[in-house]
This record gives C-alpha cells, sequence and structure tokens, in this order.
C-alpha cells in the first residue's frame, strides 16, 4: 500500500509538472499570436424560438499555433487573464467583432446583435465603458446591437463596483447577459440587484434534457423566473430536437448550439445567415 501510495504521488507530480510545462509553452507562444495573425473569430447564431429566425451572433476566438496547432479558448484564456496578455487578445476581439457587425449591416443584416465574451480583466478595467464607446462610434454601430457576456463569478467578487459598472454599460446603451448561468452562485436573490437584460442557460442543464427530470425542472423555472423579472432567456449546448422542444414549450427566448448550426467561419458568415434566411 506504501509503495503505490508513493507511485501516486510521482504520477501527480509527473502530471503537475507536464501541465505547468505546457503552461509555460502556451504563455511562450501566445506573446507573437496576434502580430503573427494567429487567432480568428468564428460566429455562433442564436434563435429566435417564436420566429425560427437568427437573432444574433456570439463571437468565439480560436487560436491556431504555428508551433501548437489549435488550442482552445477553455485552455488558452484563462493562462492569459492571469499573465495580462489577455489585455490585447480582448482588444482584438473587440475590433473584429465590431468591424464584423458593420459589415452585416452593410450587407443589410440590420436586425443582428453581436455578443462578445468580455474577460474578467476586461470587466475590472476603469476605462471598459470609454474603450467600448470609441470603439463602437468609429464603427458606427448602434451600442444596442452590442451585447457583453458576464459570468457570475466576475460580477461577485466586488458587488458594489459591479454594480456601478454595469449601469454605466447600461446607460451608454449595451445589452447585458449572465453566461453560463445556474453554475456559478446559489443565490438568486443578485439578479435583483444587477440589472441585466439576458441569462443564458448553461449547457450543463441541457445537455440531460430529456433524461434527467432534476435538470428539467431546474430550467424551466430559471425561465419563468427570468421572465419574472423582466429578463430575456438563451439556453445554450442545443444538441437535439427533443432539447429544443423542451425549451420552446417553456417559453425560452432563444436558443443556440450545433442542433441549429456551429460556430461559423468569418468567410462563410453571409452566405450561411443568407442560407439560414431562406429555410
Ligand atoms: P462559452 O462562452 O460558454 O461558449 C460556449 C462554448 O460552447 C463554445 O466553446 C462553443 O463553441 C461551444 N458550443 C456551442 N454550441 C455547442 C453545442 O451544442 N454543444 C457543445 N458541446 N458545445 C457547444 P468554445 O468556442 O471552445 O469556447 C469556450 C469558452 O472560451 C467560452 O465558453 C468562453 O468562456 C471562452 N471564450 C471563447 N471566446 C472568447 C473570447 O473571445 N473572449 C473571452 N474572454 N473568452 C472567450
Ligand atoms: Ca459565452
Ligand atoms: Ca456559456
Ligand atoms: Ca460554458
Amino acid at each position: 500500500a506504501k509503495e503505490s501510495g508513493r507511485d501516486q504521488y510521482c504520477y501527480y507530480d509527473a502530471q503537475l509538472e507536464e501541465a505547468s510545462q505546457s503552461k509555460r509553452l502556451i504563455e511562450k507562444e501566445l506573446v507573437n499570436a496576434i502580430s503573427n495573425s494567429e487567432f480568428r473569430l468564428v460566429y455562433q447564431p442564436k434563435i429566435d424560438m417564436i420566429k425560427g429566425t437568427v437573432n444574433g451572433l456570439e463571437a468565439l476566438i480560436r487560436w491556431r499555433s504555428t508551433k501548437l496547432g489549435d488550442i482552445s479558448p477553455d485552455v488558452f484564456i484563462p493562462i492569459a487573464e492571469q499573465n495580462g496578455q489577455i489585455t490585447s487578445i480582448s482588444d482584438f476581439v473587440m475590433e473584429e467583432a465590431c468591424t464584423k457587425l458593420a459589415e452585416l449591416q452593410s450587407h443589410g443584416f440590420k436586425h443582428i446583435n453581436m455578443a462578445v465574451n468580455l474577460s474578467a480583466r476586461q470587466f475590472k478595467d476603469r476605462e471598459l465603458v470609454d474603450k467600448l464607446r470609441s470603439v463602437i462610434k468609429r464603427h458606427r454601430l448602434k451600442p444596442s446591437h452590442l451585447e457583453l457576456e458576464l459570468t457570475e463569478t466576475m460580477i461577485m467578487e466586488d458587488k458594489e463596483r459591479a454594480r456601478t459598472t454595469l449601469r454605466k454599460l447600461q446607460e451608454a446603451g449595451l445589452k447585458l447577459a449572465i453566461d453560463d448561468f445556474g453554475t456559478g452562485y446559489s443565490s438568486l436573490s443578485y439578479l435583483q440587484y444587477f440589472r441585466v437584460d439576458k441569462l443564458k442557460v448553461d449547457r450543463s442543464f441541457v445537455m440531460n434534457i430529456p433524461d434527467n427530470s432534476n435538470d428539467m425542472e431546474l430550467t424551466a423555472a430559471i425561465i419563468a423566473l427570468a421572465h419574472k423579472l423582466n429578463l430575456q432567456v438563451v439556453a445554450e449546448g442545443v444538441e437535439t430536437e427533443a432539447q429544443s422542444g423542451f425549451l420552446n414549450d417553456n417559453n425560452c427566448d432563444e436558443a443556440q448550439g450545433y442542433f441549429f448550426c456551429k460556430p461559423i467561419e468569418s468567410d462563410d458568415l453571409i452566405d450561411v445567415l443568407l442560407k439560414m434566411e431562406k429555410q
């Protein structure tokens, strides 16, 4: 037993060592990723459950590293958050998403919104609101066409400051959504303290429809609660017709997931949107 205990220790030790090595490698490659144009955005549609049309898009970053290949944002965003590289990545994302939104507008897609995932550092940046105002102005966009997705963790860290930031963003005309809703905090009372426009029901709930009645009840309850508070609800990670049907039956406003559409490459976006319009 002693022996295997020590083996286990060595095993974890080796894993940790490997993890911190790949972290250092990622950090090193991130340094030149922007100047080497290794980042791009893809766009995943959000479907209006009543009309069946595309209401909005979520911009999702992709990184194809020359040295390391494709690295998931779930892996490199937390690393970039820690060492501060996220700042230039976030600037790239905002600039790119606004450029695309302006392009869509000029092609006649006047009602499509663009949602961008905000990083924790961006949310803490005292100049966030000014920076957003200026990028919106430069691209001649309507602020209400831009939606920011934030997580519960980000706003719970410093509640008072978060409340002020959220209010300023709304005063500037932007839309706000709570991402991964239901995974962070058990208390729902904060929804009355923070004013937002939308909740995104986390994929971990949607995933278990129709097999887990608990998650189905929770999802239905979240939708009902959100509507009581005058909030819109989006369900993410919808992969099956059964899930879509359940969400529709429970008056979910929007849905997003592979069942409707996978994230779309920038160059294909307009063609795909035109095809979806005709369906
Ligand atoms: P998220 O914001 O919760 O994004 C949803 C993730 O689910 C995306 O993964 C999306 O591609 C994936 N997804 C969409 N539909 C389905 C589905 O039906 N089934 C399954 N299994 N997955 C689906 P992705 O693009 O790998 O992004 C992962 C996370 O990385 C995001 O989670 C977000 O937290 C972060 N992220 C992505 N892009 C950005 C960005 O531009 N800035 C920041 N700060 N974070 C980003
Ligand atoms: Ca998101
Ligand atoms: Ca999410
Ligand atoms: Ca998620």
